[in-house]
């Protein structure tokens, strides 16, 4: 991958180089640990170009690991998207796919291990009891009354709630650290709790389901996972991650280290607020070009490269941060200005007339599908008497700022000849119908003899061959830098993130691939969208030009 050159360093790497030149490893292997309990989204695209980043650039492995200890709140769906979205990304997983709960059988040792070194104990107290010993940040709790039964009875009581003879939330497995820790997690955290949940991978078999904090690190170290990089809300986790480790019998000892979440302007990264999104219908699914998901950046026309652009661009830091959409657009758009051919596409019609363009005739003008590249050819672009143009691109009287076409003034078709409009027809409320024009067939790609000069170019599209397509203009989803810190980021949706324009498109067009990006000229980008048919075109705008109309003639 050519934008692996180059990549800056950060304080992760820094470990690295260390641990490699010390000896402490001799290799690299990473992982990436999603739940499967919504979609991948560009926060978790940053932590993936991370982590098999590094693996590939230390001829390291990353494993792709689900996370799975949560049965009720996950889907074999969302199974099945993350890998799709992580294959897209362009990585490649080490083996075979892995879940936490290949590792039930083990944790469930582990668990038995530290019960039976007096580490873990059955608690039978009420949640609200539990809530109530466990203290404040300012107050140390109490132990519970549980935490002394012997070991025996704890075996016992963990085996029963392993045959399910005990109901949800009856009793728990809990860790015996310190009820007076200045770290909350290490204030007896539950191991093991009772749900009597139906698992994508394990079915029916068990009824007792480990916590994270135990899961994760166990999962790691049977892995061999060398360096386990999660973001900064788990740091004081950190010294659970080790507590476990350190106390029960297992090989390697991974190290977790932090770096900081990414959180992007005008968008919520909050599974729970876009399930929210999705299941109030507040976009039409996790793949709404609207959202933040991996799924909705590529159906709004992002490219895999783009992403991983992004994410080498915004770095790796502990610090918190806030970055700007701009900051994303701007990695397609230079993507696509370089990779995307050109068409024509007027997204708001009106009709022109060339009267003195012979009737019943067309010819077929020539088009180069890039400005600076060659290779990617030319193309056949029907032209005739009767055009459309955007009907922002006319004005009956303008000064001399505006570079469209005007009464008595004249302009280039893109791609094809000099036009110069004579007058209008107009309907009862005063709206322009028809645009009366001519053209001057001696400047098919050259200026006229006569030293006459275009006052600027606008596209067009033939109204005898061009098709009619529904054009999806979206704009960011939210009107607010930073929804998630509103009372109800519901609120601040802004309700012009998807106009529809009912839009007229060269007839190249018909067969494009979906998702393929493209330029339409002077328009933005864009790309065919998955709920085109053979009869009904669609397409999502990606991203606008940079755009060197802004203020023209205003
Ligand atoms: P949940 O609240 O469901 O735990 P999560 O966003 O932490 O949500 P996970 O599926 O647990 O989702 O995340 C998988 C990995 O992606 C974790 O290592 C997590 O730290 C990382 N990750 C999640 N969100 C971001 C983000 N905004 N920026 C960077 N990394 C992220
Ligand atoms: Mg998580």
């Amino acid at each position: 991958m050519a934008e692996t050159e180059n990549r800056p360093t950060n304080f992760i790497r820094q470990i690295i180089d260390k641990d490699l030149a010390s000896g402490a490893h001799n290799h690299v292997q990473t992982r990436f640990p999603p739940e499967p309990n919504g979609y991948l989204h560009i926060g978790h695209a940053k932590s993936i170009c991370l982590n098999f980043g590094l693996a590939e650039d230390y001829q390291g492995q990353c494993n792709l690991r689900f996370d799975d200890t949560n049965p009720e709140k996950e889907d074999i769906d969302y199974v099945n998207s993350i890998q799709n979205d992580v294959s897209w990304l362009g990585f490649k997983w080490h083996g075979d796919v892995r879940y936490s709960s290949n590792y039930f059988p083990q944790l469930h040792q582990y668990a038995v291990e530290l019960i039976t070194k007096g580490l873990a104990y059955v608690d039978f107290s009420t949640q609200e009891q539990m809530r109530e010993l466990r203290g404040t940040l300012k107050a140390p709790g109490n132990n519970s009354p549980y935490r002394d039964t012997t070991v025996a009875e704890n075996l016992d009581h963990f085996a029963k709630m392993k045959q399910g003879e005990y109901a949800e939330g009856h009793c728990c497995l809990r860790a015996k650290i310190d009820m007076a820790s200045p770290f909350m997690c290490m204030r007896d955290p539950v191991l093991y709790r009772v749900r009597f949940a139906h698992h994508h991978q394990t079915g029916d078999e068990w009824c007792i389901y480990p916590m994270y904090d135990f899961t994760h690190c166990i999962s790691d170290a049977i892995e061999g996972i060398t360096h386990s990089l999660c973001t900064l809300e788990f740091q004081d986790n950190r010294r659970l991650y080790d507590w476990v480790l350190e106390n029960i019998t297992i090989d390697t000892v991974p190290r977790q280290y932090e770096f900081s979440r990414l959180n992007l302007e005008y968008t919520v990264l909050s599974k729970r607020k876009l399930i929210q999104l999705v299941t109030e219908n507040h976009v039409s699914g996790w793949d709404d070009p609207r959202m933040p998901t991996v799924a909705g950046l590529r159906r709004r026309g992002y490219s895999a490269s783009s992403i991983r652009e992004f994410c080498k661009r915004i770095g790796v830091t502990k610090m918190d941060n806030m970055i700007e959409m701009g900051m994303l657009e701007a990695c397609i758009r230079e993507d696509l200005n370089v990779s995307a051919p050109r068409a024509m596409a007027v997204l708001d019609p009106v009709k022109v007339v060339i009267e003195n363009y012979p009737q019943g005739q067309s010819e077929m003008l020539i088009a180069p599908n890039h400005p600076n590249d060659d290779s990617l050819g030319t193309r056949e672009v029907p032209f005739g008497r009767e055009i459309y143009i955007e009907r922002e691109d006319f004005r009956e009287e303008a000064n001399k700022k505006y570079k469209r076409l005007v009464i008595d003034k004249e302009v280039r078709l893109r791609n094809g000849y000099f036009l110069k409009a004579l007058r209008v027809d107009k309907d009862e409320q005063g709206e322009i119908q028809t645009i009366y024009c001519q053209y001057d067939p001696e400047t098919l790609g050259k200026d006229p003899a006569d030293g006459r000069k275009a006052k600027g170019v606008i596209h067009w599209v033939s109204a005898e061959h061009g098709l009619a397509a529904e054009v999806r203009l979206y704009d960011r989803l939210f009107k607010v830098p930073n929804p998630a810190a509103e009372e109800d980021f519901i609120s601040t949706i802004n309700e012009e993130s998807l106009v529809i324009k009912k839009a007229i498109v060269e007839p190249s067009l018909a067969n494009i691939e979906v998702g393929k990006g493209l330029q339409f000229e002077r328009m933005g980008y864009f790309c065919k969208d998955l709920d085109s048919s053979d009869s009904h075109l669609v397409f999502n705008r990606t991203v606008g030009l940079r755009d060197t109309w802004a203020n023209s003639g205003q």
